[in-house]
Parts: C-alpha cells; sequence; structure tokens
C-alpha cells in the first residue's frame, strides 16, 4: 500500500525496505534487529510494534505529498533532496556507471540528453536522469517549502 511512498523516500536516500508479503511479525522483528522505524497505515501493526518500542509513523493523509511532510516532520527533517543512493526499485546500492559501459542499454535519445547514469548493484536496472526527476524535483521543493 506504501509501496510508492517507499520509492521516493529511496530516491531521498533512505535505505527503506517494503514488502508487502510478510507478517507483521517479521516486520517487527526486522525494524527490532536493523533499528528501522516502520511506516504503516495498518493500526494493529502500529500498536504492536509500538508495544516493542519501535518507531512508528502512521500517516493520517492519504496523499504521497502529505505523508511525506508528515514523515519529514515526525524525523526532524529540514528538508528531502534527491540522492542517487538508493535504487528505486529494490533498495540496492546504485553505483556511478560509465555510458560507455552500457553503451547498447541505454537508447540513442537518452544517451544525447544526459551524461550521468547509475546502476544498481541488486537488481542491475539503470537509471538515469529523465523527465520523472523533473516532477521529483519540483515535488521536493513543494515539500521543502512546507518543512
Ligand atoms: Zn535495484
Amino acid at each position: 500500500m506504501l509501496g510508492k511512498l517507499a520509492k521516493k523516500l529511496r530516491m531521498f536516500g533512505f535505505d527503506c525496505m517494503y514488502n508487502s508479503s510478510i507478517d507483521d511479525e517479521s516486520i517487527i522483528s526486522l525494524a527490532k534487529i536493523e533499528s528501522r522505524v516502520i511506516i504503516t497505515m495498518d493500526s494493529n501493526l502500529a500498536i504492536n510494534a509500538m508495544k516493542r518500542d519501535i518507531l512508528v509513523i502512521k500517516p493520517e493523509n492519504h496523499t504521497e505529498k502529505e505523508q511525506l511532510i508528515e514523515i519529514a516532520k515526525k524525523m526532524n527533517f529540514k528538508k528531502f533532496e534527491l540522492q542517487y543512493s538508493h535504487c528505486s526499485l529494490c533498495n540496492g546500492k546504485l553505483n556511478i556507471i560509465l555510458e560507455d559501459q552500457i553503451l547498447e542499454k541505454i537508447p540513442p535519445m537518452i544517451r544525447r540528453h544526459t551524461r550521468n547514469f547509475w546502476q544498481c548493484d541488486e537488481c542491475m536496472h539503470i537509471f538515469w536522469e529523465g523527465s520523472h526527476i523533473k516532477n521529483m524535483k519540483k515535488l521536493v521543493g513543494e515539500i521543502n517549502a512546507r518543512l
């Protein structure tokens, strides 16, 4: 349910696990072991995790932008910034990759417009600053203006 939110948080540089198919008990023990914050809309999960002294954020808003603002305020983040550190798809680490190492994987149109590429060390997906980044930058600006 919060999968899209997880993607955004990864783009902001956060190590953010998302798994919709594990049970509450596994989520709680993982959070405990790895000192993670749980972000959930599920009241039962939130209550059970809080009982185990885990920091829980249960957004009250339903739009992504408002949820991100709530998270930033709860965590005392002064601003969000786009980072290229975590894969938005799988949370793997992103590494800068040189264009000539991946020539055949990048459409020529893209190569004409961008020079910066990153590759995920887990799923091997290649990222570049495409048009969606413009929308992300706009969103970041709107959020930061309210923090
Ligand atoms: Zn990945």
